[in-house]
């Protein structure tokens, strides 16, 4: 019996050692360790770890890539980040849009993301954003499941034809719905936002993913009302709170409350680190706020928690090259989540937990699921995290589609190694 693909001696995410993984027909077939039958090709991971995927559950593909256009973010705020994304939607084209998101979608596979949910804005009456993403969406389909999240920008209520395109983005093939209900005019206009937009998924049978209390205000708790209407629409586990920075604000006793609401609701959180250090926390003095939101906490209330990179070279953030280890990086430390098994979890945070969220079908190293994964230069998660460890090879449907050579220095230091491997220098846990 022979195999397409035969990775021989990886170690896994989950801290087995010396595990061979047969691929046949695009889909995982053995893993185990000790595979002795033949295979068209052959990977000897040599010790180093193979993960599957990463997976962004938060990310803006429409905007990514325009940093400079029409002009720099001066005061680095959110807001002057929405009020210049608005300048520069007047000027968008579709073709302009699926060039910088195919751009962005190459890098992405070199650094092994092949799952990504964006926002795209309906804020705009060409839809433009829609447009190029559905087909972006299509040109990436063998190599990145692409989820499209229809995303009123400027507000459900706020903006006066954001429901309609909304419903004709869903109508166009769109996945998912958006929310953003802190920007809407009042609080009651929030709440009422996100009541419309659930009933909206309900009634169509979608997935929900809003943009909630991306504020340091601690009296932002739309939150409260999305695991309210979760409940009473029966949308457990379909639903996502991005960002809920509000809660890093919030007062400890309503948190107290808060928490077993969002664990009830089955409701994902997804943070945002990257963006939620620089963004939040800009109108303090000192001590600024960090504003991520609490991932500890929701994680030791069951909360499926992820980590997104949300940004990359756009109004927001003029940072970020689609390296899900620097997303995991930077959560981990904001949350000051640095025991040994908190890192772990943070590498869960870019992989499993979004690949949750998002309810990706065959995801992981089980037999059976699809052969998408990854080996890295570095020997297990905490390794990968720490180095922002090299893609050595990204495997989609049992074949490779990305190869990076190994990190290797030469040095040359007399009495000293001729190279230095960056991986290697901690013993490998497991
Ligand atoms: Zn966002």
């Amino acid at each position: 019996m022979s195999f397409d693909l035969l990775v021989r001696n990886a170690n896994l995410p989950d801290g087995r050692t010396g595990i061979d993984i047969a691929c046949r027909n695009g889909v995982i077939a053995a893993v185990e360790p000790g595979i002795t039958a033949e295979a068209k090709e052959i990977i000897d991971a040599g010790g180093l770890l193979v993960s599957p995927p990463f997976v962004d559950s938060h990310f803006h593909m429409d905007a990514t890539l325009s940093l400079g256009l029409p002009r720099m973010n001066r005061s680095g705020t959110l807001l002057e980040g929405i009020a210049l994304w608005g300048e520069l939607k007047e000027i968008l084209t579709v073709e302009a849009v699926v060039e910088r998101a195919l751009k962005y979608c190459d890098l992405a596979v070199s650094q092994g993301l092949l799952a990504i949910r964006t926002h795209v804005d309906v804020c705009d009456d060409r839809l433009t954003g829609i447009k190029g993403l559905l087909e972006v969406r299509d040109k990436v389909r063998d190599y990145i499941d692409l989820q499209l999240v229809a995303f009123p920008q400027d507000g459900l209520f706020r903006s006066p034809n954001a429901e309609k395109n909304l419903l004709t983005a869903l109508d166009m093939g769109v996945d998912i719905v958006g929310g953003i209900p802190h920007f809407e005019r009042t609080m009651q206009d929030g709440a009422r936002s996100v009541a419309r937009l659930c009933e909206i998924a309900a009634e169509r049978g979608l997935m929900v993913d809003m943009h909630c209390d991306e504020t340091d205000d601690p009296m932002s708790r739309h939150i409260e009302t999305l695991a309210f209407e979760t409940q009473r629409l029966g949308l457990q586990g379909r639903v996502a709170g991005s960002h809920l920075t509000s809660m890093h604000s919030m007062d400890n006793y309503y948190v107290s409350k808060l928490l077993p609401l969002i664990a009830e609701a089955e409701i994902h959180a997804i943070a945002n680190p990257l963006i939620n250090i620089t963004l939040q926390g800009r109108h303090d003095s000192y001590p600024k706020r960090r504003g991520q939101t609490r991932v500890p906490e929701l994680r030791s209330h069951g909360v499926n928690v992820a980590f997104g990179h949300d940004c990359v070279m756009d109004p927001w953030y003029s940072m970020g090259s689609g390296d899900m280890l620097e997303v995991a990086s930077m959560g981990l430390h904001v949350a000051q989540m640095t025991s040994r098994d908190d890192i772990r979890y943070c590498f869960e945070c870019v992989t499993n937990h979004p690949a949750r969220a998002m309810r990706l079908e065959g995801y992981g190293l089980q037999t059976g699921c699809k052969a998408d994964f990854m080996l890295l230069q570095a020997r297990d998660t905490i390794e990968a995290i720490r180095l922002k460890a090299t893609r050595l090879k990204v495997v989609k449907g049992g074949k490779v589609i990305a190869s990076t050579p190994a990190r290797t220095t030469r040095l040359e230091l007399p009495g000293r190694p001729a190279t230095v491997d960056p991986a290697g220098y901690a013993p490998v846990e497991s």
